[in-house]
């Protein structure tokens, strides 16, 4: 495990709870709009020791909900199911993925009390929208794995201005009957991986409830969510 960060304290990683948010180093996607890109595509030579991270969750333990680990992309560490199983041992876990590696999924679901998966596109615009070439046999296995094996879940999708309605409604009939799916606002706060994104201009609050309502149908509940 490459693990970047722990923030010890987060309101916004886990909804309506107080968590830990650990940072894990790297990601197998581009996706233009990204903006974690310091822990994607910069050279980073010290990580935190995954011994020192559990220790550090343990003292936090009384304080905190659970913990989210995100990344960059959690999946690609071989041994992210182990480091998961010694978390969820101390406290409640949530995983943050692409859904690119359902092999790592299904170990580590065991484990997991919440899996927030990343919806970049509709199919057809997956890899436009990810920015490398996407084995959508692998997202399709990872949101059937999540639909019928997570205890609880969400599919998520950045409502990045390059998405119009007809892709969202793409979206809904492919993940059709999910429990949740949540629109997160697209923002340029923290910069974006490709510098031409900063200057693209977020949809407007009314179009995106829009959308919601639309397609609510289609899901338990449809969130937006960064508003
Ligand atoms: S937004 Fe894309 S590039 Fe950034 S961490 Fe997530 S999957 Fe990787």
């Amino acid at each position: 495990m490459l693990i970047a960060g722990l923030l010890p304290e987060s309101f916004v990683d886990w909804r309506g709870k107080l968590v830990a948010t650990i940072f894990t180093y790297g990601c197998n996607m581009r996706c233009p709009f990204c903006h974690n890109y310091a822990l994607v595509i910069q050279r980073q030579d010290r990580f935190l020791n995954p011994e020192d991270v559990l220790r550090r969750i343990e003292e936090l333990r009384e304080w905190i909900d659970g913990v989210c680990i995100t990344g960059g992309e959690p999946t690609i560490h071989p041994d992210l199911p182990l480091f998961i199983r010694e978390l969820s041992k101390i406290t409640k876990v949530k995983l943050d993925t692409n859904g690119t590696n359902p092999d790592i999924l299904r170990d580590s679901l065991p484990y997991l009390s919440y899996v927030a998966m990343d919806i970049k596109a509709p199919p057809h615009r997956y890899s436009e929208l990810s920015g490398v070439q996407v084995n959508m046999r692998k997202i399709e296995e990872s949101i059937s794995l999540i639909r019928n094996k997570a205890r609880d879940y969400e599919f998520r999708t950045t409502a990045v201005p390059l998405l119009n309605q007809e892709d969202f409604e793409e979206i809904a009939s492919w993940l059709s009957g999910a429990k949740r799916y949540v629109i997160q606002q697209y923002s340029t706060q923290n910069g974006t991986l490709n510098p031409e994104f900063r200057n693209l201009s977020p949809h407007p609050e009314p179009f995106l409830r829009e959308i919601c309502k639309k397609i609510a149908h289609h899901f338990g509940e449809c969130i937006l969510a960064n508003l």
